[in-house]
């Protein structure tokens, strides 16, 4: 669903440019949940906006449902990021619009009808769990109902893809379950095919069947969670082993 062929990603900084996608090849399934780990600066955010291209990569290539993101113009690019949903770590929610508006916000922008959004946000708020919530702030809300909050403003478009970002990295380990929960929940009525980036193994083994191992920039490991875990690639195994 997602393939990605010869990704390079180099930042401008002040000092000297920094190569941080060193070659990305990767492969998502359709339907999936595929989990990437790495350690902190791997380049794992950097991959995830380079895939809806809220960042522009080098060179390389990256095609969603077998559109070439990168050869996009940017009417098109528009048009297919609605098709792409996005959560974060920090659930990057508009503070001062209530949970409704926060959800509806990708509806409103894209010119949908009063009628269509109303619809559209009650469905997606009762699939999350937040049909009682929608007249209150973020402030208001517990880790896990904002980010219950990002999932739906993520979703409302309806999008075929999900780029999580450490989606459950600021929420305790209850709270991370309900959340992973809710996303294989999701992931197994729509089919939505996930894309779940986290520095949580635990994350990665209760949630996916396949995992991959960016390190420095490069994916050094990818296959089944379990034949990852039963015998890892030496420098996955010292991954492992420092996490915990
Ligand atoms: P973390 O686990 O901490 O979220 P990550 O794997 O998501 O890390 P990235 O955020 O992709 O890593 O960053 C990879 C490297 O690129 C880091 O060294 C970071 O400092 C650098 N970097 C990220 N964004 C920028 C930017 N906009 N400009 C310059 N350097 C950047
Ligand atoms: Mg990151």
């Amino acid at each position: 669903y997602i393939k990605i062929k010869d990704l390079y990603k180099t930042y401008s900084t002040q000092s000297a440019p920094l190569e941080v996608l060193k070659g990305i090849n990767l492969t998502v399934r359709k339907g999936e949940i595929l989990g990437i780990i790495g350690f902190s600066g791997a380049g794992k955010s950097t991959l995830a906006r380079c895939i809806n291209r809220l960042e522009n990569p080098d060179r390389g290539e990256v095609y969603v449902n077998d559109i070439d993101i990168l050869k996009l113009s940017k009417q098109e690019l528009l048009k297919e990021r609605r098709k792409i949903g996005m959560i974060f770590q920090t659930f990057n929610l508009f503070e001062a619009k209530t949970v409704y508006r926060n959800i509806s916000y990708p509806l409103e922008i894209s010119g949908a009808s009063k009628a269509e959004i109303k619809k559209r946000v009650l469905e997606t708020a009762e699939l999350v769990g937040l049909s009682d919530k929608l007249t209150v702030y973020p402030g208001g809300l517990s880790g896990g109902q904002k980010q219950r909050v990002g999932i739906a403003r993520a979703l409302v478009n309806q999008p075929h893809l999900l780029l999580s970002d450490e989606a459950t990295s600021a929420l305790d380990p209850q709270t991370t379950l309900q959340i992973l929960d809710l996303l294989k929940e999701i992931n197994k009525a729509t089919g939505i095919t996930i894309l779940m980036i986290t520095h949580e193994l635990d994350a990665i083994k209760y949630a996916c069947e396949r995992m991959a191992v960016l390190e420095d920039g490069r994916i050094i490991e990818s296959g089944a969670v379990n034949d990852i875990f039963h015998n890892p690639h030496s420098r996955t195994g010292g991954l492992f082993a420092k996490v915990f």
